[in-house]
């Protein structure tokens, strides 16, 4: 397996340099090869230098929020990972690959396990065949190990995300009538009528501003952040200390100790997740006595 790594991940990282605004963005790329396909993981630096905490897209299609990250880079410093995987001009929120005419496809904020039955439950599709399926679970762990390669160094961690925000409605295409449950939101991780939900049972307190879209939040996983997100009347989640062991980035930060902030915003809302990047980079890099 550790040769396989070697032979079909990352080996070009080059350097490049992206030229935004007038001030130079400096982009090194890894690729990881998935069966006939490959995934190319980027990390950007600010020309302004580091700023303590590493910015991390991994759904392609949420490009608000990358926006807003690039924005952040040029005013602030720091550094972005974000991921490329689908053909020039279209952008997907999961990676599709194929391995000997088996269509396989996952979230890619479902990878962060050592538990092969967790990423069993993240990769679908279907093949007979053992060695393509064991194949397709390794390639997948390389493309999360190559992602943290890149942010491992940093001890803080946001994550940055966008959401559909829409409510439970029957959706009609064509002939089909389906019915659609209501968008994940900071609404998810209220408990309601009597049932929890995994993420009801992954959060330990949420404040909400009621003035605040509810898609617009953070989760965090240090009590001390939720407190200073909170005092600037910002919406928040707090993830408890056992939460559902689901592959995602969220989880596995809190398992290394990292301190990690999700900042979750609306598709295309641009500004609103800026706003919110500049309120957490206060949090950040505020001096503590
Ligand atoms: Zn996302």
């Amino acid at each position: 397996m550790n040769l396989n790594f070697f032979f079909s991940t990352l080996l070009a990282a080059f350097l490049i340099n992206v030229s935004a605004n007038g001030q130079a963005l400096q982009l090194k790329e890894s690729y990881v090869v998935l069966g006939n396909d490959t995934v190319f993981v980027q990390k950007y630096d600010s020309p302004l230098g580091a700023n303590g905490y590493c910015l991390i897209h991994v759904h392609e299609n949420e490009t608000a929020s990358l926006e807003a990250g690039f924005r952040m880079l040029l005013k602030y410093g720091g550094s972005l990972v974000t991921l490329r995987h689908s053909p020039p001009g279209s952008v997907n929120r999961n990676i599709q690959f194929t391995i000997q005419k088996t269509l396989f496809e996952f979230d890619p904020n479902r990878i962060f396990s050592k538990d092969t039955a967790i990423l069993n439950k993240t990769l679908s599709g279907k093949s007979n065949d053992v060695a393509i399926r064991d194949s397709a679970l390794a390639v997948v762990q390389q493309l999360a190990d190559v992602i943290l390669k890149e942010i491992e160094p940093f001890p803080n961690w946001v994550a940055l995300h966008n959401n559909k925000n829409t409510p439970a409605k029957w959706a009609v295409s064509g002939k089909e009538v389906e019915f659609e449950a209501e968008s994940y939101s900071i609404v998810s991780y209220i408990k309601k009528f009597d049932e929890a939900s995994e993420s009801s049972l992954s959060a330990s307190d949420v404040y909400v501003n009621p003035v605040i879209n509810n898609s617009e939040f953070f989760i965090v996983t240090s009590p001390m952040d939720f407190d200073a997100i909170q005092q600037k009347r910002f919406n928040v989640v707090l993830q408890n200390d056992k939460p559902i062991e689901d592959g995602s980035l969220s989880v596995f930060a809190y398992g290394k100790g990292k301190r990690y902030i999700n900042s979750e915003a609306k598709h295309g809302k641009v500004e609103e997740q800026y706003g919110m990047l500049e309120l957490l980079h206060q949090v950040l890099t505020q001096k503590v006595d």
